[in-house]
């Protein structure tokens, strides 16, 4: 058998391992485009803030290839898949044969077509050369597009470098796809409080200077700067399998089945590139967090060396809280229109409470939680997920949920009651965390 993979980063290396759990000897090839290996990109923004070094930032030890007898392909971008050949060409001039071939590539980061998004010390943050370029962009002020969570992580990384920042969003709210408006002022305010100037309901029209940037322009605004971060989101890294003629979701990405197979029998997707089943909002959709990525490149590995694997389906999560040194989570839809009703029947319900400096909400479909979010207590909320994802009917404990403060035992009874739902890893993860 031969293993070929495209992309070195979560899904890619966790389905490394899924398959060298089973198949030992058999050729395995990764490639990544990227000259750096192994690195999490999710601690990018601490790299950034100059606070980890190049070397704390690999979530494998460097050996990782040669102790699960890997061909790492370092640098080498993946140009065609000849599906009738069963092999893909790089652009080391090589063609590589498969028989299980894996599409772990990913998302790019979206550029928008601003007049002067071409001009110096403009970057987005996705790759560790998008890191090393912001680490080497010199200056006191910069402007950071985008309000998602990247884009306000980014801007405390500036922040803490000593630089100032203003944040500008084109919607009304900060973290619009993973906090409602009520959510997203307070963390406005915490974000604030630490020095983030922030504009929303405003976009970059222009960027201004010449050669390098020196300032941003909205249709209110004229913002100088010596840099800009621009944070718009990220577009799953589809362009191989499309030219394969491998079928694209109606989100954008690889459309997947249960066990990661895409329309093409043999090649396999797995992470911020594919589409999977979303249960809290019963339709396919592009989950683009690390957790998911290394769940389905699992998946995707044990079915790659025919050993039967269902995915479970994805639920989003957010965490924002270490960053901004304030509890902020969000997991699964932030309102009930993001879900795909199922039928006339289906009844939403979102229960809230709010103090000063907290805010719970809890989205209900027919008494199963399809969302929640929690700002300023989030101890003990990841219970949520996989109470989402076994759509467990919380209707007699709503109120120990929403409780000041959410306490083991008053959620023990769930588990109890739904513990044969739970698998047994979960359920021993769930005690044994005390959630
Ligand atoms: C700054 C930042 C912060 C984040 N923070 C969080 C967080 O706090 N929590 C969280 O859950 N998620 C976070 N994410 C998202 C998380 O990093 C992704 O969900 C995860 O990395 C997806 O893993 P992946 O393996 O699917 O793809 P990626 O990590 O995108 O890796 C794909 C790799 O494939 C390579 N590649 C693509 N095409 C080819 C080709 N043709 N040939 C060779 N190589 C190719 C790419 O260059 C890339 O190296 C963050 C992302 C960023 C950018």
């Amino acid at each position: 058998m031969k293993y070929v993979i495209v992309g070195g980063s979560a899904a890619a290396i966790s389905a490394i391992e899924a398959i060298r759990s089973i198949d030992k000897r058999s050729q395995i090839d990764v490639f990544s485009d990227e000259n750096t290996p192994l690195f999490s990109r999710v601690l990018l923004p601490y790299y950034v803030a100059e606070e980890l070094s190049k070397p704390l930032l690999n979530f494998r030890s460097a050996d990782f290839f040669d102790e699960f007898g890997i061909t790492p392909h370092i640098g080498v971008r993946v140009e065609e898949i000849i599906k009738e050949d069963k092999a893909v060409k790089a652009d080391d001039g090589n063609t590589y044969a498969y028989d299980k071939l894996l599409l772990a590539t990913g998302g790019n980061a979206i550029v928008p077509k601003i007049p002067g998004v071409e001009k110096e010390n403009i970057s987005t943050l996705k790759t560790m050369a998008d890191a090393e370029k912001i680490l080497n962009m010199q200056g006191k002020k910069a402007v950071v597009i985008g309000a998602g969570s990247i884009g306000v992580e980014a801007s405390i990384s500036f922040l803490r470098r000593g630089i100032k920042v203003t944040l500008l969003e084109q919607l009304g709210q900060l973290l619009p796809t993973v906090f409602d408006e009520e959510a997203a002022s307070i963390i406005r305010e915490v974000v604030e409080g630490m020095g983030v100037e922030v504009i929303t309901g405003e976009r970059a029209v222009e960027f201004k200077g010449n050669g390098q940037v020196t300032g941003v322009a909205t249709r209110a605004h004229d913002i100088d700067c010596d840099m800009v971060l621009m944070a718009v989101g990220v577009r799953p890294a589809v362009e191989l399998a499309e030219k394969a003629g491998i079928e694209i979701g109606s989100m954008g990405g690889i459309k997947t089945d249960s066990q990661l197979q895409t329309s093409t029998p043999n090649i396999y997707a797995a992470g911020d590139v594919c589409e999977t089943f979303d249960v809290a909002r019963n339709t396919h959709f592009v989950n683009a967090i690390w957790p998911m990525a290394v769940e389905e490149g699992r998946i995707a590995g044990l079915n790659m060396v025919g050993n039967k694997a269902e995915f479970q389906g994805s639920v989003r999560m957010n965490s924002i809280g270490n960053f901004i040194g304030f509890p902020a989570m969000s997991v699964g839809v932030t309102h009930p229109d993001e879900c795909s009703y199922v039928d006339e029947e289906c009844h939403f319900e979102e229960i809230k409470h709010r103090t000063k400096n907290t805010y719970k909400k809890i989205i209900l479909k027919n008494d199963c939680i399809v969302g929640a979010i929690f700002v300023g207590q989030t101890q003990k909320t990841g219970i949520l997920t996989n109470l989402i994802r076994r759509q467990v009917n919380v209707a007699e404990f709503i109120p120990a949920l929403m409780s000041k403060e959410l306490n083991f035992l008053d959620i023990l009874p769930i588990l109890r009651h739904h513990g044969d739902i739970f698998t047994e890893p979960e359920f021993k993860e769930l005690m044994d965390t005390g959630l």
